[in-house]
């Protein structure tokens, strides 16, 4: 399986220390799909950080189901979700439209983050979520 790069369509990626970064292709291609400097009209997405991929979550979760098909996004530019999504126009706007173009990609399944918690495109209430963006991929 392929790797995490350390850049996407410009935009550069940061990693937790713990992260397994081999994924499933179809995450490749869905960071590809999502993660651009103009991806939010605006507002210049620089770097996102990913804090976990394939690793470090219990069964059932998509993170090491079938391996490699989730990945978890909790900065924007720097700047932590957590912190900032409430306040921070560009972390809002930007993290609103990660998900919403995520929405767009073929081989979507979870779309859990502070706009969002979808899966399959319809609305699949979980808690959590507010402090990052966790994507997967069937
Ligand atoms: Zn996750």
């Amino acid at each position: 399986m392929p790797q995490l790069p350390t850049s996407i369509n410009g935009v550069t990626i940061e990693f937790s220390q713990t992260v397994n970064k081999t994924v499933d292709q179809k995450i490749i291609n869905a960071l590809k799909h999502c993660i651009k400097p103009n991806i939010a009209k605006g507002y210049a997405l620089t770097k996102i950080y990913i804090s976990s991929a394939n690793d470090s979550h219990k069964m059932p979760s998509r993170h090491v189901q079938g391996s490699g098909k989730a990945v978890d996004i909790s900065r924007i530019n720097g700047l932590k979700m957590s912190l900032h999504y409430k306040t921070n126009k560009t972390v809002q706007e930007i993290t609103n439209a990660i998900q919403n173009t995520f929405e767009t990609y073929t081989h979507k399944r979870e779309n859990f983050g502070p706009l969002l918690k979808n899966k399959l495109g319809k609305p699949h209430p979980v808690s959590g979520h507010g402090d990052h963006i966790h994507i997967s991929v069937n």
